[in-house]
């Protein structure tokens, strides 16, 4: 099963950050309205089962 830690858009929260947790991290996509694009950033966990916008980290 593809978890969204091998997901190129998953970050991992860094050790030094205030709300580092193991196993945390943020799932970051580029999106794109009428106004042009945007990033989204959105809580996850690595063990989190891959969703539709899954794509392989390389
Ligand atoms: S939620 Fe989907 S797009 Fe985001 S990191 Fe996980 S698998 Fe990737």
């Amino acid at each position: 099963m593809t978890t969204c830690q091998d997901c190129s858009f998953y970050f991992a929260v860094p050790e030094n950050a205030g709300d580092y947790e193991p196993g945390r991290g943020d799932c970051v996509t580029q999106k794109e309205d009428a106004k042009g694009k945007y990033w989204l950033s959105k809580p996850t966990v690595h063990a989190t089962p891959s969703c539709p916008t899954f794509k392989k980290s390389k």
